[in-house]
C-alpha cells in the first residue's frame, strides 16, 4: 500500500515478543483526521496463541510471592515514569486530547496505578474464625483466577488499561488485554518496558483489534474465566451474552448521565469552574462528566449567566497548545454523534447558549479537518428529551432549573444510569442527605474527581456490575476459598 511505510506499525504482544499480524486497522490522528498509524486486525488465532502463552505463564507467576511480584509492579511503574513525556506526547496523538491533560493526568495516574496495586496487594489479610463448641476453625484463601481477560475504551487508554492490568498480575493472575482500536499506541509502547521490568514472558499479552472481531474471540474463549470491561452499556450486554454459557466472572465498568445538583447555598465561585471542568474535561469524554446540571430557582438565571461566560472561556486549541483546555475528539463518527443530539435538542424547542451552531471556532489550516468541538451549553430542555436521558460522551451539558430537594433526587434519579454525581451546598445536613438517596455509585460533595483508589469505584443501575479499588479489585481478581480444619 503506497504510504504505508512512513505510518507508525503496532505489533501484537504476545509471550513476551511483538509479532506481526496478517492484516492492520487504519487508525486516525483526531487533531488532523489523517491516518497516521495502523493496528493489528486479530482475531481468533491471536486470542489461541494468547492464551497458549498465558496459560504456560501461570503456574510460574502465580506461585510468586506477593512480594516478588510487587518488586515487579514498581519496576514497571519507574520505568513508565521515566517515559512519561513520550507517553504523553503519544496519548495525545492518538486520543486527540491536549498534551498537557496527558502530561498531568493520563500518565502519572497510570504510574500510580502500578504503585498502588505493588503496595495495597501487599496488606491484604484472610478470615478466621472458630467453632470451639464442635472444635472447628474455619479459614479463608484467596488465589488468582487465572487467565484475566481485560478490555478497555477509548477515552483514558493507558490510564484505564494500567487500573485492569496492575491488580490481575499483582494478584497472580495472567491478562490478555485488548485497548480499544482507536487508541492503541501507548499500550504497545507500555509492552516494549515489560522485559526490562521484570514481567516474565506470557505473564502480560496485549492483542490489538476490534471488539466484534478480537474482543468477542476474547470474550467466548473457555479458558478465560473472567473479564474486566470498560466501556458502554451496548458493549457490556454483548459481552454478559457471550459469557452467560462459561459462568465467567464479569466487572463491567459502563456509562453515566451524570448529575450535578447546585442549592441556593452552593459556593458558586468554586462550583462554576469546577463545574465547567466537570463537563468539558478531555472533550466531556470521561465517564464522570457531568451531563445534567440542576440549579435551585432563586439562583438560575445568575448561575447559567455566570457558567456560560465561564465555559466560554474554556479553550478548544490544537492539543500541543499549552493554554487549551480541550483538544479534539476521539473520531469523524462521534463528532458527528454529539453534534447530533445537540440539532435534535434544537429541534426539541430547546435553547443552545454557547458552543456548536452559536459560537465559531477558528483553527490552524492544518487542522480544520480535525474532529474539534466547542463546548456547549443548552437550557430550557424537558427531562424527558433524549439529551437529558442519554449518555453523549462529548462536550455537551444540559442546565436546568428545580424547585425542591425531593423534587432534585427524584429526577437526578429518573435515567437508567447511576454512576457519578455532584452536590454544591454548605448545608452539611443536606449533602449528607442528598447523597444518600442518590441512585449514584460515587458522590461528589462541593468538588469533583477527587479519588481515593483505595475505596469503591463504580457504577449502579445501568452504569455497570462490580466494583474497583484497593480490596475489591483483589476480590474480583481472585477466587476466595473456605477452609474448615477439625482439631
Ligand atoms: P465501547 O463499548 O464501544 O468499547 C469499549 C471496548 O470494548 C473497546 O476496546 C472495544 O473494541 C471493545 N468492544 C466493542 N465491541 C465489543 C464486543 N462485541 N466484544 C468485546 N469487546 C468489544 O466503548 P467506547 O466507545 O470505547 O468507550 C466509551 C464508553 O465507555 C462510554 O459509555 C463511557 O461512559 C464508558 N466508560 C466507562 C468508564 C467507567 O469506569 N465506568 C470509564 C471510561 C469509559
Amino acid at each position: 500500500m503506497a504510504g504505508t511505510k512512513a505510518l507508525l506499525t503496532l505489533e501484537n504482544f504476545i509471550n513476551g515478543k511483538f509479532v506481526p499480524c496478517s492484516s492492520y486497522i487504519d487508525s486516525y490522528d483526531p487533531s488532523t483526521g489523517e491516518v497516521y498509524c495502523r493496528v493489528p486486525d486479530s482475531g481468533n488465532e491471536e486470542i489461541e496463541a494468547a492464551v497458549e502463552a498465558a496459560r504456560a505463564a501461570f503456574p510460574g507467576w502465580s506461585a510468586r510471592s506477593p512480594q516478588e511480584r510487587s518488586q515487579v509492579l514498581h519496576r514497571l511503574a519507574d520505568l513508565l515514569e521515566k517515559s512519561l513525556e513520550d507517553l504523553a506526547q503519544a496519548e495525545s496523538r492518538d486520543q486527540g486530547k491536549t498534551v498537557t491533560l496527558a502530561r498531568t493526568m493520563d500518565i502519572p495516574r497510570s504510574v500510580q496505578n502500578f504503585r498502588f496495586f505493588a503496595s495495597s496487594i501487599l496488606h491484604h489479610t484472610s478470615e478466621c474464625t472458630h467453632m470451639d463448641h464442635v472444635d472447628c476453625l474455619h479459614y479463608t484463601l484467596r488465589a488468582p483466577v487465572g487467565i484475566a481477560g481485560l478490555i478497555s475504551p477509548w477515552n483514558l487508554p493507558l490510564y484505564l488499561l494500567t487500573w485492569k492490568v496492575a491488580p490481575a498480575i499483582a494478584a497472580g493472575n495472567t491478562v490478555i488485554a485488548k485497548p480499544s482500536e482507536l487508541t492503541s499506541v501507548t499500550a504497545w509502547m507500555m509492552c516494549k518496558l515489560l522485559e526490562t521490568a521484570g514481567v516474565p514472558p506470557g505473564v502480560v499479552n496485549i492483542v490489538f483489534g476490534t471488539g466484534p472481531k478480537v474482543g468477542e474471540a476474547l470474550v467466548s474463549h473457555p479458558e478465560v474465566p473472567l473479564i474486566s470491561f470498560t466501556g458502554s452499556q451496548p458493549t457490556a450486554e454483548r459481552i454478559a451474552q457471550l459469557s452467560a454459557p462459561h459462568c465467567k466472572k464479569l466487572s463491567l465498568e459502563l456509562g453515566g448521565k451524570n448529575p450535578a445538583i447546585i442549592f441556593e447555598d452552593a459556593n458558586l465561585e468554586e462550583c462554576i469552574p469546577t463545574t465547567v471542568r466537570s463537563s468539558f474535561a478531555n472533550q466531556g469524554e470521561i465517564c464522570l462528566c457531568t451531563s445534567r446540571i440542576f440549579v435551585q430557582k432563586s439562583i438560575y438565571s445568575e448561575f447559567l449567566k455566570k457558567f456560560v461566560a465561564a465555559t466560554r472561556m474554556w479553550k478548544v486549541g490544537i492539543p500541543s497548545d499549552p493554554s487549551a483546555n480541550m483538544g479534539a475528539l476521539i473520531s469523524k463518527a462521534h463528532l458527528e454523534k454529539v453534534r447530533s443530539y445537540v440539532k435534535k435538542a434544537r429541534a426539541e424547542g430547546a435553547r443552545i447558549l454557547c458552543g456548536e451552531g452559536v459560537d465559531t471556532l477558528s483553527l490552524p489550516p492544518k487542522n480544520q479537518a480535525g474532529y474539534f468541538m466547542l463546548p456547549t451549553v443548552i437550557t430550557d430542555i424537558k427531562d424527558e428529551s433524549c439529551c437529558m436521558k442519554e449518555e453523549i460522551f462529548g462536550p455537551v451539558t444540559c442546565v436546568i432549573p428545580f424547585d425542591s430537594e425531593e423534587e432534585v433526587i427524584q429526577r437526578a434519579n429518573s435515567v437508567k444510569y447511576g454512576l457519578a454525581a455532584t452536590v454544591w451546598s454548605s448545608n452539611v445536613g443536606r449533602v449528607h442527605r442528598v447523597a444518600k438517596k442518590l441512585q449514584s455509585g460515587l458522590v461528589w460533595t462541593n468538588c469533583w474527581l477527587i479519588r481515593e483508589l483505595n475505596l469503591p469505584f463504580g457504577g449502579m443501575k445501568s452504569s455497570g456490575i462490580g466494583r474497583e479499588g484497593a480490596k475489591d479489585s483483589y476480590e474480583f481478581f481472585t477466587e476466595v476459598k473456605t477452609i474448615t480444619i477439625k482439631h
